[in-house]
C-alpha cells in the first residue's frame, strides 16, 4: 500500500511501526462539539472510515482514536450564551455526532477521548511542564504559556511554511504583544472573565488548555509516542497539526507520526463548506429531503480524498442512481444462483483492493465495480453465467461492501405486515386473486405497497405512509 504523506509531499510505501504485528495506531481529529457537525466534516470522517476499513480488509488490526474537543473558545462561548455549564452545553452535540456517525455507517473508534477528562487535563499539564523545562515553552506576562517555535527547528515542515514570512506580518492583535514571536501558540490559556466557570488549576495558575495540546496529550496517551497514521482535513495542517508535532516531539524526542494523510474539502459553489460561511448542510437536512444514510455516505465518499468535492443535488441524485444499480445487480446475481452455463469464466479479481492500495484511489475502485456490474449483467442477460460464478461475485461483493458499506439494509417489516404479505403470497400461489387483492388493499390501508416483480413480491413503505 502507498499513500501521499503530507509531510514529505510524496507517495510513500506504507510500512507499519510494527511490521510483525500488523497493528496500526491511527489518530483522527474529531469534532468540536459546539454545534451539529455539517456534511463537510463528515467528508473527512468518511474518508478516515474508508481508510480504516481498507486496512482491515488487508488484514491489519487498527487501533483508532478520535478525540472530542469539548473545551475551546467556541464551546465556552456557546455555554456562556446559553447560560449553562460547559458539559451540559456540549452533551447534546456529542450525542448528535454519534447518531450521525451511525446513520453514515462510520465505524466507531476504539477510543473517543474527551479533552475535559481529568486524566487528559493532567497529561496536558505534565507535557507543558516538560516543554517549559526544556526551554521550548514560556509563561508570558499575560500569564498564559506559549510554545517557543524558534526553539523547534522543524516547525513549519509539515505545512512547508517559511517562518520568516510569519515574522514579517508583524504583531497584529493586542493579546499577541505578550508573545516572543507572533507564531508562538498557546499551550495554556490563563483564565479570563469570558471563561466563566471553565478553569483548571495548574502550576501557572488557573486556566485551560489550548486546542493543540489537547490532541498531543490524548494521542500519545492512548497510542504511545509514535503513531502510524494521523488524519484530518487540510485545514488542520496549519497550525493544528504543525503544533501537535512540535509539542509531542518536544516532549518525547521521537518522531511523532509516520504518515500524515489529509483530505480536501467539501465545497459549495467553489467555497469550503463551513459554519462561518453559512453554506452548510447537516445530515438531518439531507435526510429530510429523502436521502438515506447510505446515499449520503456514497455521495461523500466517491471522489478521491485529495481532490476537492463539490456538493450538488445532481451529485446526490447520481449517488442514488449508482446505488440503485448495485441493488438491482445484487438481486440479479442472487437469482442467477441456478444458472448452469459458464461461457465467460468471469471470475472477480483483485482490482478493487489494488486501486485502494494505491493512495485510496476510490474513483478507480468504483470504476472497476461498475465495469464489473456492466459485464456480469451482460453475461446474465445472455444466459452465460453459472451459479458458481454468480456466487463468486456475491462473495467478492462482501469484500467490497466491507469497505464501502453501502448495501441496502434489509427492510425491517413489522410482524403483522410480514404476516399479511405472506398470506397474500399464498393466496396468489393458490390463484385466489380475490383474496390476494383484498390483502393488498389491507396492506395499502396500513401504508405498505405491494408490487409483483420478476424477483417476486416486493413490499415498500408508501411515500407519506
Ligand atoms: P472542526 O470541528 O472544525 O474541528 O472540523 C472537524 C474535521 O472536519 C476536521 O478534520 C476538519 O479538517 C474537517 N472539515 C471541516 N470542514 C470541512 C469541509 N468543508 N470539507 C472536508 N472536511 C472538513
Ligand atoms: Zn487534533
Amino acid at each position: 500500500m502507498r499513500f501521499f504523506n503530507t509531510y514529505s509531499r510524496q507517495i510513500e510505501e506504507f510500512e507499519p511501526r510494527d511490521p510483525a504485528e500488523r497493528k496500526i495506531g491511527i489518530y483522527t481529529c474529531g469534532p468540536t462539539v459546539y454545534s451539529r457537525a455539517h456534511i463537510g466534516n463528515f467528508r473527512a470522517y468518511i474518508f478516515e472510515d474508508l481508510l480504516q476499513r481498507h486496512f482491515e480488509l488487508r488484514g491489519f488490526k487498527m487501533h483508532r482514536v478520535m478525540n472530542i474537543t469539548d473545551v475551546d473558545d467556541k464551546t465556552i462561548r456557546g455555554a456562556r450564551e446559553a447560560n449553562i455549564p460547559l458539559s451540559e452545553f456540549t452533551a447534546p452535540f456529542k450525542q448528535a455526532f454519534f447518531e450521525d456517525c451511525e446513520t453514515l455507517r462510520i465505524k466507531r473508534a476504539d477510543d473517543f477521548p474527551a479533552a475535559t477528562d481529568q486524566r487528559y487535563i493532567e497529561r496536558m499539564i505534565e507535557m507543558i511542564g516538560t516543554l517549559i523545562s526544556r526551554d521550548l515553552a514560556y509563561q508570558a506576562d499575560d500569564k498564559s504559556v506559549y510554545f517557543r517555535i524558534n526553539k523547534f527547528p522543524d516547525y513549519g515542515k509539515l505545512a512547508h511554511f517559511d517562518l520568516t514570512q510569519l515574522q514579517s506580518t508583524g504583531r497584529v492583535k493586542h493579546d499577541e504583544y505578550d508573545k516572543e514571536h507572533i507564531g508562538d501558540f498557546a499551550l495554556w490559556k490563563a483564565w479570563d472573565e469570558e471563561d466563566g466557570g471553565v478553569a483548571w488549576e495548574s502550576p501557572w495558575g488557573r486556566g485551560r488548555p489550548g486546542w493543540h495540546i489537547e490532541c498531543s496529550a490524548m494521542s500519545t496517551a492512548l497510542l504511545g509516542d509514535q503513531i502510524d497514521i494521523h488524519c484530518g482535513g487540510v485545514d488542520n495542517i496549519f497550525p493544528h497539526h504543525e503544533a501537535e508535532i512540535a509539542q509531542s516531539e518536544g516532549v518525547t524526542g521521537k518522531k511523532f507520526v509516520r504518515y500524515w494523510l489529509h483530505c480536501a474539502h467539501l465545497l459549495v459553489d467553489g467555497q469550503k463548506m463551513s459554519k462561518s460561511l453559512g453554506n452548510f448542510y447537516t445530515l438531518p437536512n439531507l435526510l429530510e429531503k429523502g436521502y438515506t444514510g447510505r446515499e449520503i455516505r456514497y455521495a461523500l465518499m466517491r471522489v478521491h480524498y485529495r481532490a476537492p468535492l463539490n456538493f450538488t443535488w445532481e451529485g446526490m441524485e447520481e449517488a442514488r442512481q449508482a446505488l440503485a444499480r448495485v441493488d438491482e445487480w445484487l438481486a440479479r446475481l442472487r437469482e442467477t444462483a441456478n444458472g448452469k452455463i459458464d461461457k465467460k469464466n468471469m471470475k472477480p479479481g483483485q482490482q478493487f483492493e489494488e486501486a485502494l492500495d494505491d493512495d485510496l484511489n476510490i474513483s478507480a475502485a468504483l470504476g472497476f465495480l461498475f465495469e464489473s456490474i456492466r459485464e456480469t449483467n451482460r453475461a446474465i442477460d445472455q444466459n452465460e453465467m453459472d451459479a458458481a460464478t454468480a456466487n463468486a461475485w456475491l462473495d467478492w461483493w462482501k469484500r467490497v461492501n466491507s469497505v464501502l458499506v453501502v448495501e441496502e439494509a434489509p427492510a425491517e417489516l413489522p410482524a403483522e405486515i410480514t404476516k399479511l404479505a405472506e398470506a397474500r403470497l399464498q393466496a396468489r400461489l393458490a390463484k385466489d386473486f380475490q383474496k390476494s387483492d383484498e390483502l393488498r388493499n389491507e396492506l395499502g390501508t396500513r401504508g405498505w405497497e405491494v408490487r409483483d416483480t420478476k424477483d417476486g413480491q416486493k413490499i415498500t413503505r408508501r411515500a407519506g405512509g
